[in-house]
């Protein structure tokens, strides 16, 4: 009777405050690389972040996750947007994205690197995100919305609530939080897709997911893009810890074409 009472799992939302106290200071925000380029999306200059509100089974983020404090160092906004912005160019990039962690953690900083790299013209900012904070706060994603170069890419993890909590370690109850995110941004006018974590999910629980995603609206269902584990060696031993298999995963020298 007690076991029913007592929440299973921690509250993302706790953890990003936590998180929070040790990345962020005023409009600074810790990283661990800035800055790098990329042929994900057809060339992306990436900074990379340190500290996250989920602790992922098959994250590749080690310490920067784990001991976000202790590695890399503080940079402020105009530092960050200078750099993505001048490799972009350099490297005639037309995308910049801040990745390795959670990007929404420490908002003042990010809505700023996106101002700035905005103003310069002619470059997309793409937002990856768990969507865990624009889901819990609809102002976020209202602030969003005043961008006209961003995309936002919800990364969503598991397609249950039951199944989140066993690659997450969070509470089931915030899965909802991934779907509402999406929501937010589609009623500001915030333009975003789905990509889903499905290494480890059964036909149902897809069937499940693509059903709520429908309720919100249609073309959520039209742009799903599919996500798989790359087996990199901390992932692996991650997971082995875990004691989870997944269905379906790639070694990161042969990812398909059509997942980069
Ligand atoms: S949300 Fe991303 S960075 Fe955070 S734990 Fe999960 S995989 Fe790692």
């Amino acid at each position: 009777m007690v076991s029913c009472l007592v929440s299973r799992g921690y509250d993302p939302l706790a953890l990003s405050e936590a998180i929070e106290k040790l990345v962020c200071k005023g409009d600074l925000r810790r990283y661990y690389r800035v800055v790098r380029g990329g042929r994900w999306y057809g060339g992306i200059a990436t900074a990379d972040c340190c500290g996250c509100n989920l602790r992922c089974v098959f994250c590749w983020s080690g310490a920067p996750r784990d001991q976000p404090h202790k590695v890399g160092r503080m940079y402020s906004p105009e530092e960050v947007a200078h750099k993505l912005v001048s490799l972009a160019k350099r490297r005639e990039y037309r995308l910049v994205r801040i990745s390795g962690n959670e990007p929404t953690i420490g908002r003042s900083h990010l809505l700023k690197v996106v101002e700035l790299v905005e103003q310069t013209g002619g470059i997309t900012f793409i937002l990856e995100t768990n969507g865990i904070l624009i889901g819990s706060d609809t102002s976020y994603a209202k602030d969003l919305s005043k961008f006209s170069r961003l995309h936002v890419r919800v990364s969503i993890k598991g397609t249950t609530p039951e199944e989140f909590h066993r690659l997450t370690g969070a509470r089931p109850e915030a899965f909802e939080l991934q779907l509402q995110a999406l929501k937010n941004l589609l009623d500001h006018g915030v333009r975003c897709h789905p990509a889903v974590m499905l290494s480890f999910s059964t036909r149902e629980g897809r069937e499940f997911l693509i059903r709520k995603l429908s309720d919100i609206d249609r073309v959520l269902v039209e742009e799903f893009e599919e996500e798989y584990v790359f087996l990199y060696p901390h992932v692996v031993e991650r997971l082995r810890r875990a004691g989870i298999t997944p269905r379906v995963a790639y070694s990161p020298d042969s990812i398909p074409e059509e997942l980069v």
